[in-house]
């Protein structure tokens, strides 16, 4: 399967996020309890999911926090990256990351300056918003899903 060196490279990422995806899937799972989703428990491996990744997606996309869900879409978006050869590389700055931040953190899509600079500008900008709730100028129908 990894012919390619630099999939060598993140093996032990993929491994951890494998099994971050195993754990929040189950996690998912036992909060779901009596339902009809025990073929999740007791899987080892990671490929089940990306058979059933939609329909399962959309069915957990009902059910799950946002944290979970968030969770579980980062990590299958961090396994993508690495099947594409584009993992490991900040989107902001497109430095790499470093690794000690990767095992940490191993859907981590920036490096640390950019994400704490990401974080100062999200939450001026959810001030912003909330400010302009408080004046009551009306928002539209924005939808905002990304
Ligand atoms: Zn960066």
């Amino acid at each position: 399967m990894a012919t390619k060196p630099k999939k060598q490279k993140w093996q032990e990422i993929r491994d951890i996020l494998l099994q971050m995806k195993e754990d929040t899937l189950r996690e998912i799972s036992k909060s779901l309890k009596n339902g009809a989703d025990t073929t999740l428990i007791g899987e080892p491996s990671g490929d089940i999911y990306d058979q059933a990744s939609s329909e399962r997606d959309r069915e957990l996309g009902l059910l799950l926090g946002d944290r979970e869900r968030e969770k579980v879409h980062a990590i299958d978006e961090a396994l993508l990256r690495i099947d594409e050869d584009e993992y490991g590389i900040c989107e902001e700055c497109e430095e790499e990351i470093p690794l000690g931040r990767l095992k940490a953190m191993p859907f981590a899509r920036h490096c640390v300056k950019c994400k704490s600079d990401l974080e100062k500008l999200q939450a001026q900008t959810k001030r912003f918003e909330e400010e302009r709730a408080y004046r009551e100028i009306p928002l539209g129908s924005e939808e905002e899903d990304a």
